[in-house]
């Protein structure tokens, strides 16, 4: 096969063990930066350039798109996608995950545990809103914040009342959530190839921190996942139509309650703490589909038609 791999930084971690991992299953790998790809439009002939190359010869695309670029990163995918190349994360999904708002109510819509939310249009019913999530302590979440930059503790409600008011000044969109504090400070990671959790960790925030994120000095120890842990990550990465996941949730008294599906899940926390070889499941997963649409080529022209 020759695969694809969308990143704009051939040095991260991920993107270095999945070119690693393709390569070593004997396929041919070039890394492509999504940003300085040109996609040319016309009637029934879409073609991608890159860096003045005519790109017409993938099987399949692996999209490692960053956050802060998802519009243009989904619209190289798309492209990818109507020249019926396969890939490994829905254009469509991949925008949709990155949605706060579309995401927590497809996940509601799933069944799924999630804590108390209320998103906002800046309204000026602060102590309503407290109210709304069972009151203070609560956290408040910057609705663009990646990495747990951005997410605050209200420990009171005159505290909370401060901190929404001070984002709403600086219109800044925030949504206000329950505090699980049960959790103390861990959540979970569960990382899901192909409806199958392929590894799990537990973060836990470094003394005095509720954030657990990795980035924030977080640490990562390798649990097992419970039987309803376990139900509610497939559940969650299904609702947002994702086959390659990193669910987040916290363990809360009602049970496990999801904070985000992630679609560009990073690789280095969950192979070093479960010291499994994630990168090459994840390029045995693409191995599969492709040999399932060779099989049944029909399911191809379905998946284009929802494009
Ligand atoms: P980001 O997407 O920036 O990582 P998260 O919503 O995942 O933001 O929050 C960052 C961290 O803060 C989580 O990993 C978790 O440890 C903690 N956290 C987030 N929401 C809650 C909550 N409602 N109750 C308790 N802890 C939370």
């Amino acid at each position: 096969m020759k695969i694809g791999i969308l990143s704009r930084n051939s040095s991260l971690y991920s993107t270095q063990r999945l070119y690693e991992a393709a390569e070593a299953l004997g396929h041919k790998v070039e890394i492509i930066d999504h940003l300085k790809c040109d996609i040319v439009i016309e009637q029934d002939n879409p073609k991608i350039y890159y860096k003045s190359n005519k790109i017409d010869y993938l099987d399949a695309i692996i999209p490692r798109i960053g956050a802060s670029v998802t519009f243009y990163g989904a619209a190289v995918v798309r492209q990818f996608e109507m020249m019926e190349v396969f890939s490994a994360v829905h254009s469509q999904a991949l925008v949709r995950s990155r949605d706060k708002l579309r995401s927590l109510q497809l996940l509601a819509s799933s069944g799924v545990g999630l804590p108390k939310t209320v998103f906002t249009n800046y309204s000026k019913e602060v102590k309503t809103l407290i109210e709304s999530v069972g009151g203070a302590p609560l956290i408040v979440k910057l609705l663009e914040g990646t990495q747990g930059h951005g997410v605050v503790l209200g420990p009171t409600k005159k505290a909370a009342e401060s901190i929404i008011e001070a984002f709403h000044a600086m219109k800044a969109r925030v949504i206000v959530q329950e505090f699980i504090s049960e959790s103390k400070g861990a959540d979970i990671r569960a990382f899901i190839v192909d409806g199958k959790v392929v590894g799990a960790m537990k973060r836990q925030g470094k003394e005095g921190e509720f954030r657990s994120n990795l980035h924030q000095g977080g640490s990562g120890t390798l649990i097992k996942l419970s039987k309803q842990e376990r139900e509610a990550a497939l559940t969650a990465a299904q609702a947002m139509d994702l086959q390659i996941a990193g669910v987040d949730m916290l363990q809360s008294e009602r049970g496990p309650l999801i904070l985000e599906v992630n679609s560009s899940p990073g690789l280095e926390g969950i192979e070093k703490t479960t010291n499994k070889d994630i990168a090459s499941i994840i390029i045995k997963y693409i191995e599969k589909s492709l040999e399932d649409r060779r099989v049944n080529p029909g399911r191809r022209k379905k998946a284009k038609k929802h494009a």
